[in-house]
């Protein structure tokens, strides 16, 4: 036997229940992504307009009619809202509002005054509508999670198609006055189709929380917290393994005589000290690869270097942090850093090899007094790497 529309309707409010109560869950777990709290607020209304509606289909009534439209409405408004926010980020509360009461006052005073069927039409069109432009929205920042956004635009504008074919049925049929809820192809297609999308649209919602999370921890284990560079775990990832050319440099720097500063200012200064090194590297290096590798150790990673690029990147890295006044608490203290430079080469070496090529040639630059920029030798280089080979 066919399952009646109305038990459809109900079937379809049980399912946004549930689906409300598990996306209240997890906005509640982290309270970030507030725009699912959005979304539970947009299924809520949803939820009572279609009680009200289901009622509405049982025994029609203009009161019953106007007070389904409202929250049927205001809940597709608020969902057009959610994806807005979705989007910018920015707060659902003036779109929803807009949207709201430009589709409240397109339909409400036709099922008011008696003309049902043209407030159903106003009700399927703009809802048509929202839907579209919800899955718009959606579809504008696919690349943050391609398969769950994809996903629920699809969702959306099918959803939305359907609702479309409800109007264009009653606009055929010129049913401007029905008397009860509209009973045709298009209505029955409709519900099965809400249904369907809801439960996927749910199901999207939460593979897009999960995604965003791992994004968010992701992007935390490659970040050093103090500085906001990246760590020495996302430079292993990236060159850990990879062949390096003559065409890459690697500079790293190590602030000189970090201690006393840490000794005489205390360690929160010295906090400030390496805050104010990494700022200098971000400017002075913003195409590059920079890296704060542990301590008062920083790295460059330049590629596609023409002769001489690298060392005036550490160069001006230098002189830029050795001309830096760095406020610290009332006073002011100035510091400088040495840097040593190395380069892959034709026949392609370990990105650990050239990092210890560069570090003997920081060692080089310490042992020379500081404040200064060492290249690794060529020969030396070599020498090095075909000993680290062949152990
Ligand atoms: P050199 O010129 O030879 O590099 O002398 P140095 O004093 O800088 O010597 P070294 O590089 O060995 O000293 C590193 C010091 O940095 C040791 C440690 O106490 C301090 N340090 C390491 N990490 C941090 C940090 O996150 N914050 C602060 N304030 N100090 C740190
Ligand atoms: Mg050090
Ligand atoms: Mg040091």
């Amino acid at each position: 036997m066919m399952l009646d529309y109305n038990s459809l309707l109900l079937a379809l409010g049980f399912s946004a229940i549930c689906l409300l109560v598990a996306l209240f869950a997890t906005w509640a777990s982290r309270r970030s992504d507030s725009f699912m709290l959005t979304w539970v607020v947009s299924l809520a209304l949803t939820i009572v307009g279609i009680f009200c509606y289901s009622a509405y289909t049982l025994e029609a009534g203009l009161v019953i009619g106007a007070i389904s439209y409202f929250f049927i409405m205001a809940g597709f408004s608020v969902m057009y809202a959610a994806g807005c926010q979705f989007r910018s980020g920015r707060s659902p509360l003036r779109v929803s509002l807009v949207a709201g009461s430009i589709v409240m006052l397109l339909g409400l005073p036709a099922m008011l005054m008696g003309y049902d069927g043209i407030s159903i039409i106003v009700m399927n069109v703009t809802t048509a509508v929202l839907l579209t432009a919800a899955a718009r929205e959606y579809w504008l920042v696919r690349h943050e999670a391609p398969g769950p956004l994809v996903g629920m635009a699809s969702l959306y504008a099918t959803a939305g198609v359907s609702f479309a074919l409800c109007a264009f049925v009653l606009i055929r049929d010129q049913q401007w006055v029905i008397g009860h809820a509209p009973q045709n192809w298009a209505e029955k297609l409709n519900i099965a189709i809400c249904i369907a999308s809801m439960t996927g649209v749910g199901a999207f919602s939460l593979a897009l929380h999960q995604w965003r999370l791992a994004a968010f921890h992701r992007r935390e284990a490659l970040t050093d917290p103090l500085t906001g560079l990246l760590n020495r775990r996302a430079v292993f990832e990236e060159f850990g393994t990879v062949r390096i050319d003559q065409s890459t440099a690697v500079i790293v720097f190590d602030i000189d005589r970090f201690k006393s500063i840490n000794d005489q200012h205390g360690h929160a200064a010295g906090d400030m000290v390496i805050r104010a090194f990494a700022e200098e590297m971000k400017v002075k290096a913003e195409r590059d690869t920079v890296a704060r590798l542990g301590g008062e150790e920083f790295v460059v990673i330049v590629r596609n270097v023409l002769p001489g690029r690298a060392e005036r990147i550490a160069e001006r890295i230098r002189r830029g942090f050795a001309e830096r006044m760095i406020a610290v608490g009332e006073k002011s203290v100035s510091c400088t850093a040495s840097a040593g430079v190395a380069f892959g080469a034709a026949e392609g070496r370990s990105f650990d090899a050239v990092l210890n090529l560069a570090d003997g040639a920081l060692y080089e630059a310490k042992r020379a007094g500081r404040n200064r920029v060492e290249v690794a030798g060529f020969l030396h280089a070599i020498d090095l790497d075909e000993v680290r080979t062949s152990a």
